[in-house]
């Protein structure tokens, strides 16, 4: 059970703590404190642990600061939109906010090689106003022989790139604990340059040690992909491990199933899940387009693949795009073949933002019709 309080009453108002000893005063239960930040208000919520199904609304729903009384089914406690939450899960870090209105491209490179190809791909950024990027320094690849990254090593130069760059968040994958502190670290050497999003990848959607770490710390946000061979609600479950430990600033990332119905595609794109996830949970989806076509196919109308792919997750409300573009493709150590060039950047933002406008047009044209 969730009591919401009026957006006036905050964490340490005493209308809170007077809900806080109502509900312990129920046997068994105990409770804990989430300030949630929506897109336009903050609230405070209380959520009552412990055998709550006996335990009526009633005397929570007559004190003139609860907003109202929530039941969560069992399913996604924490991420979950349950019956009357209509607010999304949003949060701001590091100046950008989040939520699932939001709108960000996070164009950038699949994994860090040279800093010059580094410093070429941020520069063309900053010229074209895009704060948001993506930059792998540890990479988990699927042979033990290709390029994993240069790890902690780049931390230095990509944060003191994105520093110069003006850019404010990297997603960065990570596969390991450890790699939370050494980001830390670089980050503090460099005096705070920029923010870092721990991406957690397809791969490692069910490493609930590490589902744990990132969720018990709440200096970074998480980017959670799904997991490429199990079910939609497996990987809500694993969004869940990192909401548990304390830490809802959480994305959730599409990026395609492993399935050879997917070809000639590198996986079956599931953009069509946008909604799904957004009905089912509060937070932000997030598309990945080069990782789930993986190819620049070229369509008949002239349109990469990789176009269409996100066009089509963003008519359906994504709120980010997780793309890969390369100086020099030709050069790259980790999937060159579904980079886009910087001199494919122009086009690949105004496409987009075209296909945005075009969804806020069919939400204006709903509420317009009234339907
Ligand atoms: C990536 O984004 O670099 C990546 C490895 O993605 P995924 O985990 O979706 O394969
Ligand atoms: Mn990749």
């Amino acid at each position: 059970m969730i009591i919401v309080m009026k957006a006036e009453f905050g964490p340490d108002s005493p209308e809170t703590r007077q809900v806080i000893r109502t509900a312990e005063r129920f046997p068994d239960i105990h409770t804990e404190l989430h300030v949630i930040e929506g897109a336009t208000r903050t609230l405070t919520e209380i959520y009552l642990l412990g055998p709550t199904t006996t335990i009526s609304s009633e005397p929570f729903e007559e004190l003139a600061a609860v907003e109202k009384v929530i039941r969560i089914r069992e399913r996604y406690r924490t991420i979950g939109r349950h019956e009357g939450q209509s607010e999304s899960v949003g949060f701001e870090y590091n100046g950008i906010h989040f939520s699932q209105d939001s709108f960000h491209l996070f164009p950038g490179v699949c994994a860090v090689d040279t800093r010059q190809n580094l410093e070429d791909t941020f520069r063309a950024l900053r010229t074209a106003g895009i704060k948001t990027t993506r930059a792998g320094a540890y990479k988990p690849r699927t042979s033990p022989y290709d390029f994993q990254g240069h790890g902690a090593a780049c931390l230095p130069f990509v944060f003191e790139l994105a520093g110069k760059y003006a850019i404010r968040v990297i997603a960065m994958e990570i596969t390991a604990e450890a790699q939370i502190d050494e980001i830390r670290r670089a980050l503090q050497i460099s005096g705070q340059p920029t923010g870092v999003m721990l991406q957690i990848g397809t791969r490692n959607a069910q490493n609930f040690e590490l589902l744990k770490s990132v969720g018990s710390q709440q200096e970074f946000p998480v980017l959670l992909k799904r997991g490429m061979g199990i079910t939609l609600e497996e990987s809500l479950n694993a969004v869940e491990y990192v909401a548990s430990g304390g830490n809802h600033k959480i994305i959730f990332g599409l990026r395609g199933m492993k399935t050879n119905l997917g070809d000639p595609h590198r996986n079956f794109v599931d953009f069509a899940m946008v909604p799904v996830v957004k009905r089912l949970t509060r937070m932000p989806v997030c598309i990945d387009p080069s990782h789930s076509v993986g190819k620049k196919l070229v369509a008949t109308d002239g349109l990469l693949d990789i176009h269409h792919a996100t066009a089509q997750g963003l008519i359906a409300g994504a709120n980010m795009v997780l793309v890969d573009f390369h100086p020099r493709p030709e050069e790259a150590l980790c999937d060159g073949p579904q980079a886009l060039t910087l001199a494919d950047l122009e086009h690949f933002i105004r496409d987009t933002q075209l296909v945005r406008d075009a969804y806020l047009q069919r939400l204006k044209l709903r509420a317009e019709l009234g339907r």
